[in-house]
């Protein structure tokens, strides 16, 4: 089973081409919806009394949320974001935190032997505290977003130091390292203590850092790109989704089975980007993911 702890939202997302307002979004909602294909999922986050029950319903249908809570008085976290015209730039127009603000994140009693744990883009102090309540995880990832990085950057930090390992894009890792060079950057975030580091980069695919080595693993060519929110967090949730369907101890030292799943990772975030918020994966299903990745290892002539 995967946890999943982070962020649910109501995304306002303005494209060149179109607006959507107050749909369903947040990094966690997308990370475990991804995953949902791969392993059982169990959701763990807040949402506020404006969160709609139709919304609420498509949740407890593809995964556990005992972990999901609501607020009576508070409102769901909210983002508004606009991409640029080649929709890989995305300015934040406006970060609601709504019920995150102050949220002491609880976890069912029967998630706390949970072996892997993803956490979502969400305040990094939360995330910290959250950890204390698993009870020795094997596999623990996280991710964060130019928000915390400048508001909290020290405790992002922390977090990090604390994972089996991170996965952030590009512009993230550059502020946040406060470097140019992806490859500086990716060693930097080795050096705070993560056993591996993936960084990100849209379209481009991604680097994947492990040991002294770092591996280049090519993007899924996408022409169709409607909506790019959340293409990093479906990443996470099918890169760990296979990962664990696969898990077997020492696994890192599989780098066949990490690049696999990266793949993997790399093929949800293309679904998640050709339509708006996350209406791709109430259409596809796993025949769907699975052709994809035939096609894309033809691509690559992996075999
Ligand atoms: P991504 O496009 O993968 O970077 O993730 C976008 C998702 O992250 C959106 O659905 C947002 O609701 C969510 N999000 C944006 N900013 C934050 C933040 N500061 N904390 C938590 N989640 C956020």
């Amino acid at each position: 089973m995967l946890t999943v702890f982070g962020s649910v939202a109501l995304d306002t997302t303005r494209t060149p081409f179109q607006t959507k307002e107050h749909i369903l979004g947040g990094a966690a909602t997308y990370a475990s919806l991804s995953g949902s294909f791969f392993v059982p999922v169990s959701l763990i986050g807040i949402v506020g009394y404006d969160f709609p029950q139709n919304y609420q319903i498509l949740l407890e249908n593809k995964m556990d949320t005992k972990g999901l809570m609501k607020h009576s008085e508070k409102k769901t976290f909210f983002y508004d974001s606009t991409f640029d015209y080649d929709l890989s730039h995305r300015t934040t127009n406006k970060t609601d935190l709504n019920v995150i603000e102050n949220y002491e994140p609880l976890v069912p009693s029967e998630y706390t032997n949970s072996k892997f744990i993803y956490l979502a883009n969400n305040d990094p102090d939360q995330n910290i505290k959250i950890l204390k309540n698993f009870n020795r995880p094997d596999l623990v990832v996280c991710d964060t977003i130019e928000y915390w990085i400048r508001e909290k950057k020290n405790s992002v930090i922390s977090m990090m130091e604390k994972t089996t390992g991170v996965i952030i894009n590009d512009q993230e890792a550059r502020l946040l390292c406060n470097l140019s060079n992806l490859i500086k950057c990716g060693k930097q975030i080795l050096s705070w203590g993560p056993s591996f580091v993936i960084i990100k980069k849209g379209e481009h695919g991604v680097l994947f850092f492990y040991k002294d080595d770092v591996f280049p693993i090519p993007g899924f060519p996408i022409e169709d790109v409607v909506d790019p929110t959340g293409a990093g967090d479906s990443f996470a949730g099918g890169f760990m989704g296979h990962l664990i369907s696969k898990y077997h101890k020492n696994f890192l030292d599989n780098v066949d089975l990490v690049k696999e799943s990266i793949i993997f990772g790399n093929i949800m975030g293309t679904f998640a980007i050709e339509d708006f918020g996350i209406n791709k994966f109430i259409n596809i299903n796993v025949n769907d993911i699975m052709n994809r990745y035939k096609k894309y290892k033809n691509l690559l002539s992996l075999g």
